[in-house]
């Protein structure tokens, strides 16, 4: 059995912890799911403390009523907050208030009765419920700690549901027996599986913050595709794959022709525009283990795991076609486009992709060298001349 005194102290300090640890962090990122979480934690350690003056204090008013008033305060916190986290804008908490004062009514009329327990466990497993269902509609980075959580709220609800009928059965004259030893256990569990969500919570929220962050480092905001930065993570992440090891690696290095004239004659906006316009290109056309990237101001380059110099070309071919098509229009003016490649191509683990790179900028210069408008896979100047 567990030792109940043990388990309300831990309990305790670390839903207090947790708590303070929230509002701090509210305080920086002035972010209220942040406020509404820690006051979540903070409500359950009070909800603890009042519950304990029991002890010490005949006085139910406050050991029973408030402390149940608090303790179904936390999981309408919680839900409140990821409500705020998930969606960010001004909620309906009508309905929620209103449940609140008439959960509050009526544990008014019955908080000296063991009636008021039954009706708190009750509420409190509706809400834990609630709460599964929202985390399972909401998406996180930390998978496995998402389905932890999921896991803690419904077994949560279970225990609070199993408790309310122990507690129903004697009042309803149903039973003779009080169920001490299951409802003390059933105690013990409600205040680990608390505090086991309040831990998981803090680290669902960051790991989320973190990708975020990271994906806002690794992405270039004019065309949404990866960065230079980016293209090298995510580049070198593929690369590793055991899937790709042994295989034709392949880079198509992409630069817009006479770039400086659509500038110089329609103005910077319109050659932003026309970088938007020829990302949209490379995305329509790479659409799966491929990693695009604007590795500089009018510069792509296109990493093509599991592909022969030969399929390189050809695509690096269709895609310079597809844009030389068409013109790109701009406030009314058609102005026509066109890009020069260089590709190279190594076995996996034979060239870094640094290596890659310089090697398809060689081509790209001796495309540009040699009338632009082309693809150029190889380094010898005097043949791309005959051809
Ligand atoms: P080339 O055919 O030799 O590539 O000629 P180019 O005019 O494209 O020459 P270069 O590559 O040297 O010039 C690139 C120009 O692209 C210079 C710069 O003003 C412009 N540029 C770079 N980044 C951006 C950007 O983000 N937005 C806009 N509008 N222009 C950019
Ligand atoms: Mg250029
Ligand atoms: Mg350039």
């Amino acid at each position: 059995m567990l030792h109940l005194p043990t388990v309300i102290g831990l309990s305790f300090i670390l839903n207090l912890l947790i708590g303070l640890f929230f509002l701090s962090v509210h305080n920086y990122k002035k972010q209220s799911a942040f406020l509404i979480f820690g006051l979540a934690c903070i409500a359950f350690s009070f909800a603890e403390l009042l519950a304990c003056l029991k002890l010490i204090l005949n006085f139910p008013f406050i050991t029973s009523y408030l402390a149940n008033i608090f303790i179904i305060l936390s999981p309408f916190l919680i839900i409140l907050g990821l409500h705020k986290y998930k969606y960010s804008k001004p909620l309906n908490l009508r309905p929620i208030y209103y449940l609140l004062l008439f959960t509050a009514v009526v544990l008014l009329s019955v908080y000296p009765y063991s009636a008021a327990q039954m009706v708190t466990s009750f509420i409190i497993a509706g809400l834990y419920l609630f709460s599964a269902y929202i985390i399972s509609t909401m998406s996180f980075v930390a998978t496995l700690q998402k389905k932890a959580l999921i896991t803690c709220f419904l077994i949560h609800s279970l225990l609070m549901f199993v408790q309310t009928v122990l507690l129903a059965l004697p009042i309803l004259s149903l039973s003779e027996t009080t169920y001490l030893e299951p409802l003390e256990l059933i105690l013990s569990s409600h205040l680990i599986l608390a505090t086991c969500s309040a831990l998981l919570l803090p680290y669902l929220l960051a790991s989320n913050t973190e990708h975020t962050l990271a994906s806002i480092a690794n992405t270039d905001v004019l065309s949404q595709l990866f960065n230079r930065r980016g293209f090298f993570i995510k580049g070198k992440n593929a690369l590793s794959l055991p899937l790709y090891q042994n295989k034709n690696i392949s880079l198509i290095l992409l630069d817009i022709d006479f770039f400086k004239r659509v500038n110089d004659t329609y103005g910077h906006e319109a050659g932003d525009q026309a970088i938007k316009w020829i990302a949209q290109h490379v995305k329509s056309q790479f659409l799966n283990e491929e990693i695009s990237a604007r590795i500089g101001g009018e510069e792509f380059a296109i990493l093509l795991p599991n592909c022969s110099l030969s399929d390189a070309r050809n695509n690096a071919e269709e895609l310079r076609e597809s844009i030389s098509s068409y013109p790109f229009y701009y406030e009314g003016h058609g102005i026509n486009l066109s890009v020069s490649a260089g590709v190279s191509s190594t076995i996996n683990g034979e060239q870094t992709i640094k290596e890659l790179l310089a090697n398809a900028d060689k081509r790209l210069y001796l495309a540009k060298e040699t009338g632009r408008d082309k693809v150029v896979t190889y380094d010898e100047k005097s043949l791309l001349l005959q051809a």
